[in-house]
């Protein structure tokens, strides 16, 4: 099966840094196995979407409006993340969780992403403590339970993948093990289809690198990766794209 990789950029490039990249990646082609998706800033989106347009790289978004177009200064809606070229959107990544994002939003822009047959990237994970208590396996199905349970039926069979990410894993160098790694993703997987949810993907993301990617795609269970730091590095983003 084709894993994804996918560049979440935050808000770490100027739209000159973001541009020279940009060019940088597109000159270049993922190993056949791979899906490839860059996540810029909004700003960038619109640029991004043209410079990657004959490319082999597909667009994705960091965030998107728990409502429909309309009166919601600040937002910007799934319709038109579409209508702009986008085709993933990343949500409640762990850093807007920690900005106050809870559960209840997650769900409804889970919900605006997949009524327009977006993809969403959903991020979960537990905290170093919650790790050390031994709890990982019940927050995640918490995480899991309290931003599925919310959607309607009708979106049972929209596709949908989950990044497991280790908030302690985020952006230290540190990361869990490749084996207890591909094991977390079959059991969110499993939970995801007792709930009903059948075309569910689980990947890894956590202080990815060029140097640690193939042991983690070496698992079936783990459908690909997230990758920040070590997306910013066109050359090693390239090394990573052709383990
Ligand atoms: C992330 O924040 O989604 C992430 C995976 O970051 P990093 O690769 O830098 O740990």
């Amino acid at each position: 099966m084709k894993k994804i990789i996918i560049a979440n950029w935050k808000a770490n490039l100027s739209l000159a840094q973001a541009r020279s990249l940009a060019k940088k990646l597109a000159a270049s082609r993922p190993a056949k196995n791979l899906t490839a998706v860059l996540c810029p800033d909004f700003v960038a989106l619109g640029e991004m979407a043209n410079r990657l347009k004959k490319s082999a790289f597909l667009l994705g978004a960091q965030d998107c409006s728990a409502f429909l177009p309309g009166a919601h200064t600040g937002e910007v809606a799934a319709a038109v993340l579409k209508q702009g070229g986008v085709k993933y959107v990343i949500i409640g990544h762990s850093e807007r969780r920690a900005n106050g994002e809870g559960a209840k939003v997650i769900s409804q822009k889970i919900q605006q992403v997949v009524a327009e047959k977006l993809i969403p990237i959903i991020c979960v994970g537990e905290t170093a403590g919650e790790r050390r208590l031994k709890k990982t396996k019940i927050v995640l199905a918490k995480q899991l339970q309290e931003v599925l349970a919310p959607l309607p039926s009708k979106h049972v069979k929209s596709p949908l993948i989950f990044a497991y990410e280790p908030v302690w894993a985020i952006g230290s160098g540190l990361t869990p093990e490749p084996l207890e790694t591909a094991e977390i993703c079959a059991m969110m997987k499993n939970l995801a289809a007792k709930a009903g949810f059948s075309r569910v993907t689980v990947i890894y993301g956590g202080s990815v690198t060029d140097q640690n990617a193939g042991e983690y795609l070496q698992y079936p269970a783990i459908a690909g990766l997230l990758v920040g730091g070590a997306s910013l590095d066109a050359r090693r983003f390239r090394r990573l794209l052709n383990f």
